[in-house]
């Protein structure tokens, strides 16, 4: 019966009709936080373009009751229906035209394990309700026009049993208590908000005042449980002068009446979400016990905070117009996180992690099914899968490149006539590009329609380009530039880009700076600075351009011993290295024969670069025959230098050499099998489970997880009961992962078994699951595992989660396995929001893994013989 009115229903509608728009929306919601349902009442005015006695609102898994509307004090009974899985139509007799009042009583549901809609969770012993709505769930919430071109004033009413409080997106404006004992909090009418950015919470948070902040004086205040208060010193102090600092780039006021940071007991599928005047942020982002302080937590924070802030300006006061548009929200979000946390924090060095970044996205924009930044929505599920490292990380790879291309003050001058010609109101990828295009030189209309159309080619295309250059002096000195996709087990498939390509030459004179705008697929640049022929040619020599270079080997050779480049230069040129070694462009060793000499006084980020691609190796490139020679190399290479840093970290270090020392940890012990690192690890493993001392925060995992790796039954117990008591959620996950690092396999099933029985929560346990599969060790056992009850472990995981279950395959690089994968998630991936995209990415994964080990394995064969 169930089946049958689903399928009688039309498919979805992705928009609702045109012909009438909102106008304002009245949201009255009783909200118990223990309860599996809530009630609301709302009153919509909306505008009629034309006589009518129908309006389509999107409304899902809501039952409504009494329906009426209005018009010049008259009132008529509505009916209404159900349209289809996301849309109900409201009918009354007389046709209305001009602005009309909607009146709506209902129910809905709230969930209990997935963070979308309005949720419930639980923490210590209390129920708290919050909502998630990006990007199309406030829909599950209310009736509405669930469309970001949308943005109207709204003016929520909440009602809480007694000892529970309410939070919403603006201050509150009046309070009171119902008949029966709830207590109702009218909060202030909105600025023009989209759907997907109203929020609530209720519960007996407790509000932690931070201060006023910026140049409003906003007040600022951290909402969390009360077992929190103690433990979010870091963000008190901290979030004022981020919000200040995007302030002065923004040139203006933070756009809300005041700020509230609310803590999600466990986010799932997300960390952080932008509501204006309340940001939702996962617990464990903003509150730790200060045992386990630690530099990652307090970056997580900052960078996370920064982050949404920015939002405030770029999303929330101006808004895409429609789910193609993500990326004007998080390509621009994540590059000003970068741009933040650089400002605040340089010690931490983010322009490194903003190479790695951009390597990574480049990774995914290497396989022929990577999307485009900006992607035409078809189905709802184009509209979840943009949220993506094409989307975020590309996407601030993109900005960061146009930055420097037009030169910082251009590029926020840009930004600023952008904001101020949408405030409060909705845009384009157009628009941005045009108010970017504008902020150049006005007599300049060349330039101007060269960087439209060098921004359309990266954001309208998917790929990533390679990029070539080669002296040439036959006639005046030049130097002559090549590109074509890179596509590491594909030919080129002529895809052009028009974009800025930068370079130096040096060796016949001073070093000299260039900059071109390569619109065809090659072209020859004169150097008008530099009279005599050059020796050398630097690609990307800033890092700042997305593209990778092609180098030749004795050039790479040369470049990755060059100590006077800069350090994110220098660790993306060991990225575009390893990238072209595994295309098969380059022999192995053009890179592995460099690592060591370029060790010699290495900053902690080039060795960390290093780490990951002598770990890199592991996976399908060390025959059995051959482990000696791996662990002698690592033990040769890099024993020395986990050594010297050894297993404490001094007060006041350098905040990337503390960073170091876990990837040290993990190469020297795990793949090395350092007998001296296991024997000093085990004791101080075993100190810390007795009463958590003995070991830095940012040791615990590393050094229990070298433990684990060789632990016994007795460990493994120790470790599962520290994992039970933990009540910091972020210490409990970890934990748990570090189970997930025993190689028994009775130990893999037993915890598998912990997560199948609901002992612990699937939530916290993602790092349990997927350890073992990333582990050569453990790979196919809990393969097997996983995968002799798929249904039942996909039941078990939030709905949002179960689309990317077809990733777990990626771990694979062999026919058979590939067919596995293809048999075991080829059916069930239809089935699952994001599941078909998920799957064709991780077969190209596997089919990229099985070309570039066949081509790397004599080269690494012969130099692992070697060593
Ligand atoms: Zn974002």
């Amino acid at each position: 019966m169930l089946l049958l009115v689903a399928s009688a229903l039309a498919a979805p509608a992705l928009r609702l009709p045109q012909g009438a728009h909102p106008v304002r929306e009245a949201v009255d919601l009783r909200l118990d936080p223990a309860a599996d349902t809530f009630t609301g009442v709302v009153d919509l005015v909306v505008h009629l373009d034309a006589a009518a006695r129908q309006l389509r609102l999107n409304g899902k898994e809501l039952k409504v009751g009494d329906a009426s509307v209005s018009q010049g004090g008259r009132s008529w009974p509505a009916s209404n229906r159900v349209v289809d899985a996301e849309t109900l139509a409201f009918t009354w007799p007389k046709a209305l035209s001009g602005e009309v009042t909607l009146h709506v009583e209902y129910a809905g549901k709230v969930t209990a394990l997935d963070t979308q809609g309005v949720f419930r969770q639980r923490e210590g012993d209390a129920d708290y309700l919050l909502s998630q709505f990006e990007p199309l769930d406030a829909r599950r919430a209310f009736p509405c026009f669930d469309d970001p071109q949308f943005k109207v004033p709204w003016q929520l009413t909440v009602h809480v049993p007694e000892g529970n409080g309410a939070w919403s997106n603006t201050s509150m404006e009046t309070t009171g208590q119902d008949p029966d004992g709830w207590q109702w909090s009218r909060f202030h009418e909105t600025r023009p908000l989209p759907s997907y950015l109203i929020a609530f919470a209720a519960g007996p948070f407790v509000s932690v005042e931070a201060g006023n902040a910026g140049a409003k004086h906003v007040p600022v205040r951290l909402v969390v449980p009360p077992g929190e208060v103690a433990h979010v010193a870091w963000a008190l102090e901290q979030t004022a002068p981020i919000l200040e600092a995007l302030e002065a780039w923004f040139g203006e006021p933070y756009p809300y009446d005041k700020l509230d940071i609310v803590a999600i007991p466990q986010t799932v599928g997300f960390g952080a979400m932008e509501n204006a005047g309340m940001v939702t942020v996962n617990l464990g982002t903003m509150a730790w016990n200060p045992v386990d302080d630690e530099v990652g937590r307090r970056r997580d924070y900052v960078e996370t905070m920064a982050h949404e802030l920015a939002h405030q300006w770029f999303g929330d006061l101006v808004t895409p117009m429609w789910w193609d548009d993500l990326w004007l929200n998080e390509s621009f979000a994540s590059w000003m996180e970068t741009k933040i946390t650089e400002r605040l924090f340089p010690e931490w060095r983010v322009d490194v992690a903003r190479v790695n970044g951009r390597a990574s996205a480049m990774d995914v924009d290497g396989l022929t099914t990577s999307r485009r930044i900006h992607e035409p929505i078809v189905v709802v599920d184009d509209i979840e899968t943009a949220f993506d490292g094409i989307t975020y990380a590309k996407g601030e790879a993109v900005l960061t490149m146009f930055e420097a291309y037009m030169g910082p003050d251009a590029f926020r001058a840009g930004v600023r006539a952008y904001l101020a010609a949408h405030r409060d109101g909705s845009a384009t990828s157009g628009d941005l590009v045009a108010a970017l295009a504008g902020a150049l030189p006005a007599a300049d209309d060349a330039a101007r329609a060269e960087l439209a159309a060098s921004f359309r080619s990266f954001i309208d295309q998917p790929g990533v380009p390679i990029v070539s250059a080669a002296i040439d002096c036959s006639g005046a000195p030049s130097v002559r530039l090549t590109q074509e996709r890179f596509l590491p087990a594909a030919p080129p498939d002529g895809t052009r880009w028009t974009m800025p390509v930068c370079f130096t030459v040096g060796g016949g004179g001073p070093t000299e700076w260039y900059c071109a705008m390569l619109a065809e697929p090659t072209a020859l640049v004169p150097l008008a600075r530099t009279p005599v022929c050059p020796k050398t040619v630097t690609l990307n020599w800033d890092s700042r351009g997305y593209y990778r270079v092609a180098w030749a080997e004795p050039e790479l050779r040369a470049v990755l011993q060059r100590s006077d480049l800069p350090l994110d230069a220098r660790v993306a040129v060991v990225h575009d290295a390893a990238a072209l070694v595994a295309a098969g462009r380059l022999p192995p060793t053009a890179l592995l024969d460099e690592i060591e000499p370029m060790l010699r006084d290495a900053p902690p980020a080039l060795i960390r670069a290093t780490v990951g691609v002598v770990a890199g190796l592991a996976d399908h490139l060390v025959p059995q025959a051959l482990r000696p020679n791996y662990r002698r190399y690592i033990l040769r290479v890099y024993g020395p230098l986990a050594r010297e840093l050894g297993l404490a970290a001094p007060a006041g270090e350098d905040p990337e050499r503390r960073r170091l020392r876990a990837p040290l940890i993990g190469l020297v012990g795990t793949y090395g099998g350092d007998p001296a690192l296991l024997e000093a690890a085990r004791p101080l493993a075993e100190q810390w489970l007795i009463d958590r001392s003995g070991l830095d925060p940012e040791l615990v995992v590393p050094v229990l997880s070298l433990a684990a790796r060789n632990g016994n039954a007795a460990l493994y117990t120790r470790v599962l009961e520290a994992a039970l008591v933990e009540r910091d959620r972020g210490r409990r996950e970890e934990l748990l992962a570090i189970l997930g690092a025993f190689q028994d396999p009775a130990q893999l099933a037993s915890s598998l078994e912990l997560v199948r029985s609901g002992q612990v929560d699937v939530r916290d346990a993602l790092g349990l699951v997927f350890t073992p599969l990333s582990m050569p060790a453990t790979r196919a056992a809990q393969w097997s595992l996983l995968t002799n009850d798929l249904d039942a472990f996909a039941r078990l995981v939030p709905i949002y989660a179960r689309g990317y279950l077809p990733y777990m395959g990626s771990v694979w690089c062999d026919a058979g396995r590939r067919a596995e994968v293809e048999s075991l998630f080829g059916r069930r991936a239809k089935r699952w929001i994001g599941g078909p995209h998920a799957l064709a990415q991780t077969l190209e994964t596997i089919d990229v893994c099985i070309a570039s080990t066949a081509s790397q394995r004599p080269g690494v064969t012969a130099w692992l013989e070697r060593q």
